[in-house]
């Protein structure tokens, strides 16, 4: 996807604060974060949404569950850490590439 902004962030075409990168994931800091720690954990393969999950992407699904608590802790979030995805544009979904969203620190919202 040429005009994807994650594709490209992934590609070190658009700058980001990257803070771990594997083979299968760029994980970047949220440009307008909403909380004290907020990462977006993203596929380098381009996937619009949860919608094209099936299981040929289990091992990659898997990989991403399991960085999360790493990351989290690796944050110093180690009190607990939110995980959100959004899935599209009923879901809140903006941009158009797979990604989760891991947020800690300080006081979270509650759901209601
Ligand atoms: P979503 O609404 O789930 O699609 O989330 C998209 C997220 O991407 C939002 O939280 C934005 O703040 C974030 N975002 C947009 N542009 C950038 C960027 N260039 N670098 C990092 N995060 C971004
Ligand atoms: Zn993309």
């Amino acid at each position: 996807m040429s005009d994807c902004l994650f594709c490209k962030i992934a590609a070190g075409e658009i700058p980001s604060e990257a803070v771990y990168e594997d083979d299968q994931v760029i994980v970047f800091k949220d440009i307008y974060p909403k909380a004290a720690v907020h990462l977006l954990v993203v596929p380098r393969e381009h996937i619009e949404s949860l919608k094209e999950m099936d299981a040929s992407r289990d091992a990659l699904m898997a990989h991403m569950m399991h960085l999360l608590p790493k990351l989290a802790e690796d944050q110093g979030l180690h009190n607990g850490f939110r995980t959100i995805i959004n899935t599209g544009p009923g879901g809140g979904q903006e941009i158009f590439h797979l990604h989760i969203h891991l947020l800690g620190g300080g006081r979270l919202p509650g759901f209601g």
